[in-house]
Parts: C-alpha cells; sequence; structure tokens
C-alpha cells in the first residue's frame, strides 16, 4: 500500500496534522493506530477522576467554538470532543486501526518511507508524520515479585471497564498527576486505601467550574469563545515568567497558595510532614487539586512516604520497607510514563541506516522539536522540549503544524521529493535550548521529574513561553533544510 502522507496515531496530534493536509489539499494519506479505537489519550485513559488540567476553552483547537459544560473538562466530555473532531473531519475512513507501528525506513534510492506494522503489513509514503504522543506508553517500574502477585493489578493508563472497588483493600503505587486524580475519587468507596507516594508534590486550588446553559450557549459564538481563549491563554502563559524569569512570582502564586492549602486540610503534623515537598514548586508538574488533601486525610486512606514504600510483592499484596504485610484486592499503577527516554515508541531508521535511538543516545534533540538531521520527510509531534508546564499542549501542536505544512509545500512547490534539517540549524537551536533551560526552575529546582532522561537532562519541556516557540514555526527558513 503507499500514500504520499502516512501519519502513526489518533491524537490529537493525528487530528490536527490530519485537519491541516486536507486544508491544503492534500488527502492522500492514511492514519495508523495501534489500538482497536481511535482518538488518543482522552479515549484512552479512563481512569476515575480523569479530567485535563488546563482550562477547557484553552485545551481545544483554536478557530473552531465548543460549548465545554465546565472549566475542566472530564475524560468523557474530552472523549466526545476528540469524536466529534474525527467526525467533523470526516478522519474516520483514513484511519486503519490495529495497526501498531513496528518500524519505519527511510528508502533513500526512491525517497520514501517504508513503514511496517506488527501484522506484517508494509506501507509507503512520501511524508512520515509521527503523532503517537508523548503520554502513551504506560511504564510499570521493576518491583520485586511483581509477577507473583495475583490479585488484580493495572496501570492508570488501562483501567478496566469491569472493576468494581466498592468495599475493596486497594493500593495505589504513585503520587502524580493520574494519581491525585484517581485517589480522591475512589476514596469515598473502598474499604481502605493505601497510598504509596515516592515523593510528595505540590498542590494549589483547582479553580473548576460547571457552566450554566446560557454561559454554554456563549461559548457557541466566535468572538466570545476566542476572547474567553486568549484571555486563559495570557493567564496561563503569564505563569512562565516564575518558571524562568521571576522565580518570586512561583512563591505568590504557587508555594504560598499550596501551604495555605496544606495547612487548611491536614491536621495532623505527622502527614503534613509527609505531604510537604523538599524542592522548589515549579520543578515537577504542579498539581491542581482541591479534593486530594481531603481525600488523604480520611479514616480510611493510610499514606506510605518513601521510607515506608514497597519493598516486594506477595501473592496476595505488599511488603513495605518497614517490614508490615498488607493483603490488598487489587493494585493501581499510577506510575506514568516514558516521557523523556520513550518519545517515539517504534524503531526509524533514516538514511545511511543511522538509528533514531543511536542520534538520541545521549538525549533526544530535535530542530523545533520536530525535525532531526539525516531522517527527511519525518516530522515529529509532541517532540524533544516541546512539552509545556503551563499551558495547553494544543498550542504547541497546533505551533508545530504550521511549521510541518510549510516544510512540506517548500518540497511540493520545488517539485523536490525531500527536505532534511541541516545539522547545523539543529545543532544552534538546541544550543540556544540548553542555554535557556539552565535559568529554569526545571533545571535548579532540585527534583528529579519525568521531565529529565535517566541522565537528569531536562528533555521533555519548552524553556520559552509558547508565542516564541508559534512565532519560531510560524516563520520558515529555507535556508535551514536541505532538499533533495
Ligand atoms: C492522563 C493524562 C492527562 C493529561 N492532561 C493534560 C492536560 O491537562 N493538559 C495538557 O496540555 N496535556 C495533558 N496531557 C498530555 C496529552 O497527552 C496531550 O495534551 C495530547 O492529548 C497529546 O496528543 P497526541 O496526539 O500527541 O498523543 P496521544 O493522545 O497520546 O495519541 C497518540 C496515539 O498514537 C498511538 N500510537 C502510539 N504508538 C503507536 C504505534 N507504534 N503505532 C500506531 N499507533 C501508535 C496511540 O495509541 C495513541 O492513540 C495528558 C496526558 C495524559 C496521559
Amino acid at each position: 500500500m503507499s500514500h504520499q502522507f502516512i501519519i502513526i496515531g489518533t491524537g490529537f496530534a493525528a487530528i490536527i496534522a490530519a485537519i491541516e493536509l486536507k486544508r491544503k489539499g492534500w488527502h492522500d494519506f492514511v492514519m495508523l493506530e495501534r489500538r482497536n479505537f481511535a482518538g488518543g489519550t482522552w479515549q484512552q485513559n479512563r481512569y476515575p477522576g480523569a479530567a485535563v488540567d488546563v482550562h477547557s476553552p484553552l485545551y481545544s483547537l483554536s478557530g473552531k467554538p465548543y460549548p465545554w459544560t465546565q472549566m475542566f473538562a472530564k475524560q468523557s466530555e474530552l472523549a466526545q470532543y476528540t469524536q466529534a473532531l474525527l467526525d467533523e473531519h470526516d478522519l474516520s475512513s483514513h484511519i486503519q486501526l490495529k495497526a501498531n507501528v513496528k518500524n519505519a525506513q527511510w528508502d533513500e534510492q526512491n525517497h520514501l518511507w517504508q513503514v511496517e506494522i506488527e501484522d506484517g503489513e508494509f506501507i509507503q509514503g512520501q511524508f512520515l508524520l509521527n503523532c503517537t504522543g508523548a503520554l502513551s506508553t504506560p511504564v510499570i517500574p521493576e518491583f520485586e515479585g511483581l509477577a507473583s502477585l495475583k490479585v488484580p493489578y493495572f496501570h492508570t493508563n488501562q483501567w478496566p471497564d469491569n472493576i468494581d472497588l466498592r468495599g475493596k483493600r486497594v493500593a495505589i503505587i504513585g503520587s502524580g498527576a493520574s494519581a491525585t486524580q484517581v485517589i480522591p475519587a475512589i476514596q469515598p468507596e473502598v474499604e481502605h486505601l493505601h497510598v504509596f507516594q515516592r515523593t510528595p508534590h505540590w498542590v494549589i486550588p483547582r479553580s473548576d467550574i460547571k457552566f450554566p446553559k446560557w454561559f454554554q450557549s456563549c461559548l457557541r459564538i466566535a468572538p466570545v469563545y476566542n476572547a474567553i481563549r486568549w484571555s486563559l491563554y495570557w493567564y496561563n502563559e503569564i505563569r512562565f515568567l516564575g518558571f524562568k524569569h521571576i522565580p518570586f512570582l512561583l512563591k505568590l502564586l504557587g508555594e504560598w497558595p499550596a501551604k495555605r492549602l496544606l495547612r487548611k486540610h491536614i491536621q495532623d503534623p505527622d502527614l503534613r510532614a509527609k505531604l510537604t515537598p523538599d524542592f522548589t514548586i515549579g520543578c515537577k508538574r504542579i498539581i491542581l487539586s482541591n479534593t486530594l488533601y481531603p481525600a488523604l486525610a480520611s479514616e480510611n486512606v493510610t499514606l506510605h512516604d518513601k521510607h515506608d514504600g514497597v519493598r516486594v510483592f506477595y501473592e496476595s499484596g505488599i511488603e513495605t520497607e518497614l517490614g508490615e504485610r498488607l493483603e490488598f484486592d487489587a493494585v493501581v499503577f499510577a506510575t506514568g510514563f516514558n516521557a523523556a527516554d520513550g518519545l517515539v515508541s517504534y524503531d526509524i531508521v533514516g538514511r545511511n541506516d543511522v538509528r533514531l535511538t543511536q542520534v538520541w543516545n545521549d538525549y533526544a534533540h530535535a530542530y523545533l522539536g520536530t525535525m532531526v538531521p539525516q531522517f527527511p520527510n519525518l516530522f515529529i509531534f509532541n517532540g524533544p522540549n516541546t512539552g509545556i508546564g503551563h499551558t495547553s499542549a494544543l498550542f504547541i501542536l497546533e505551533s508545530q503544524i504550521q511549521y510541518v505544512s510549510q516544510a512540506i509545500e517548500s518540497v511540493l512547490s520545488q517539485q523536490k521529493s525531500s527536505i532534511e534539517v541541516t545539522t547545523e540549524a539543529e545543532t544552534l537551536y538546541n544550543q540556544m535550548l540548553d542555554k535557556a533551560m539552565q535559568q529554569t526552575v526545571w533545571s535548579w529546582g532540585g527534583c528529579k521529574s519525568w521531565y529529565q532522561n535517566a541522565h537528569g537532562k531536562v528533555v521533555a519541556l519548552l524553556p520559552t513561553f509558547t508565542f516564541i516557540f508559534r512565532r519560531w514555526c510560524k516563520a520558515f527558513k529555507p535556508e535551514h533544510h536541505h532538499y533533495h
């Protein structure tokens, strides 16, 4: 099979890419999806309490109003929104489900990508758009004895449809963003919940509101929607000043409200100490929650910190570092994703048989987080240093597509067959990012986070304002590229 464009993935990145291809009149594309349903993050993460932590009118595609029912949409509404986009843009006919891409190889002779799917099928394409998501492949760390555990256990990303935790003894491993949503959602119904926390996170209040019907109607009006969207954009963007330029803002808008929230809900001094982080706020993703602390303070919850963590799993439960043997009916792993070292979920081989994993051996890097020298016509969405801790990931994806679209246009309009970023341009870009990164709290904040790779280098986040990234993406520079 052959298509001009191959998109891998069907989440927001893939949807944004596909909409742009159609807008440009490039209709010959396929979207490959490893799961048996399309839509990515919000179709997949169906754990109790799952919701976005960026304001919904901002966490949505630009240019098209949507009548959100609340400020921070829940998973079900986000899944509906994703499906509505797939339907509206008639993308289903382009999607091939259960197509798990195993590898992609650049064919230097024919200037094409050869993509191999798990079932052995090969698909050829001139342009390869990788939209596989940085937070798509869940990780369960290696724990001693885990293989012997006989009670149901699962990652938050693979929450079973039929699991009933009412009246059950449950363990949750992890205390990051997903855990902090699951804990308050299941605490009222379980018999007892044991939370195993490696590090406490900073938690600030979440100003969620349900939108009344009249407001939802207003959201359908484009100028109103856009005005709300842009107010939210700037409200969030100003917070970036704290991450890099004015650390005092982190104290004012982050640390002080977080400490007030902790004091308000946690009376027990031991529990409060366990929940107080020892790193600068912002170094790890800041949690937004009004319900986490009340849940953790409940009688049916026990918090285990790192001194009292998991030593070993056995058939029916966990033995802790303090030697306590605890029996469970279910174990939930809220242990996150391999965002820094596992950015691309399959093997990519470029010119001269160079593997992307080789090029990224020390750390992942790319020009505008999108193009890598020696990998012609390959565009990586959500690539290295495109993540953000303070605003909507969709803003970044919509920036990347502006670069990608112009790059493709430049190939086609010159009747060339391929485009590749130059090594010089890519190196200079990354040197600039490195310098900027040193000033951010993610580098100096004294924490270990999923923003860093195994060597401690921050490869997940963008160390500048998102409007600057948008400007870079818009200003396409042909001189930074080779054509063939
Ligand atoms: C629980 C959770 C909460 C989040 N909350 C926020 C938030 O509040 N704000 C925010 O801005 N961002 C948030 N994110 C990040 C979120 O992932 C992005 O906002 C956005 O949805 C990414 O879209 P994507 O298309 O790049 O990736 P995804 O939505 O992950 O889609 C990737 C798709 O590619 C498919 N795929 C992967 N590998 C292969 C392969 N080898 N072959 C075929 N198909 C493949 C996957 O199955 C998936 O469908 C959250 C992520 C998670 C997991």
